[in-house]
């Protein structure tokens, strides 16, 4: 803790892009550069920035905004629609190879996280949907693990903490065990080629052979994973409620909540997905709806928003009609009582 002007208390907060002052925790109010006594000390200066605040903005609500023309624009578009955090791709989602990430893309990128105030603890990229860190044939897994290795190393490029991936599938060629095992193995070759990025599983709705529809399949592969300070969880609203977690009813929701806690433990916690279901409870299949418009309704959203276990982490939306997202969000702040 240390004291600024008028008496007033802040926290100093650490980010891999800047020192962050924070007034109780609350969100960016306004920012300011303070490079030269930082450079007296030679140390890396850094910006800083004077977090003021409301109750609301303990909560970082985003999007997982288009990237497109270059990582750079990902915080701009994010800006755009009134996100305190977003979810980027750092390479195309859809091919395996994309040109290595260059200096001015990199530079931009980090700039402007400080224009428009985004730490590295609200974003929450995400890798390619071909990997399959659990793929039973040698050659396809090879392949996962490189792309893998990849994104890991583009977040540390950018200064990025998280990465957000899918575990992996079986496709019923091994079992469950065998398939987590492989991917505990990748996870713990990804994190021992990087530094500082923190690799975060996320739940899945069990669709096909896909590992990660069962809290016990998150505990099991962090179990494996060696440097338990570099392993998390990003839970998806939806992906949690077809795999057959009831979030839908308060009680379902403080079931399913408790059963995470006891499992998985909240601290490995690193984010959320928020999206509303087009399919059931227990389908098994992941169709993301706009919030409200979906199965799951309003009422978890708002259950979301005023539960303080998922204060200070990046709640992202990945909602299929992207001209609702500025909307969402400022209805998603709007529901804090
Ligand atoms: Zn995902
Ligand atoms: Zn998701």
């Amino acid at each position: 803790m240390i004291k600024i002007g008028s008496n007033e208390v802040y926290r100093i907060k650490e980010g891999r892009n800047g020192i962050f002052f924070q007034k109780g925790g609350f969100g960016v109010k306004q920012m300011y550069k303070n490079y030269g006594s930082m450079k007296k000390r030679h140390v890396n200066f850094y910006p800083v920035m004077i977090i003021f605040g409301q109750k609301d903005l303990m909560k970082y609500v985003g999007a997982h905004v288009s990237a497109s023309g270059g990582v750079e624009n990902a915080p701009g578009n994010a800006h755009e629609i009134g996100a305190k955090a977003f979810a980027l791709f750092t390479k195309n989602q859809r091919q395996w190879f994309s040109s290595p990430l260059t200096e001015s893309n990199i530079k931009l990128f980090k700039e402007n996280c400080v224009k428009y105030g985004y730490d590295a603890a609200y974003i929450l990229p995400h890798d390619s949907y071909l990997i399959n860190l659990g793929n039973p044939s040698e050659g396809p897994l090879d392949q996962s693990r490189k792309a893998f290795f990849d994104e890991m190393k583009r977040c540390e490029l950018l200064g990025l903490e998280l990465l957000n991936f899918h575990p992996g599938g079986h496709l019923k060629q091994i079992s469950e065990e065998d398939c987590m095992k492989l991917i505990a193995e990748s996870i713990n070759m990804g994190l021992a080629k990087t530094k500082g990025v923190t690799a975060v599983i996320e739940n899945t709705a069990g669709q096909g052979s896909w590992i990660g529809y069962k809290f016990e399949h998150l505990r099991y592969i962090i179990d494996l994973v060696e440097d338990k300070t570099r392993v998390g969880v990003c839970l998806d609203t939806c992906h949690t409620f077809t795999a057959g977690y009831d979030l839908k009813s308060e009680s379902g929701y403080e079931k399913a909540m408790k059963e995470f806690e006891n499992v998985v433990g909240i601290k490995y916690l690193k984010g959320l997905h928020l999206n509303d279901s087009k399919k059931e409870l227990g389908s098994r299949v992941d169709r993301h709806e706009n919030l409200g418009k979906g199965l799951l309704g309003e009422d978890l959203f708002r259950r979301i928003m005023n539960d303080n276990r998922f204060d200070n982490m990046p709640l992202i939306l990945e909602t299929p009609d992207e001209t609702l997202w500025g909307k969402e969000i400022k209805w998603l702040y709007s529901q804090v009582k």
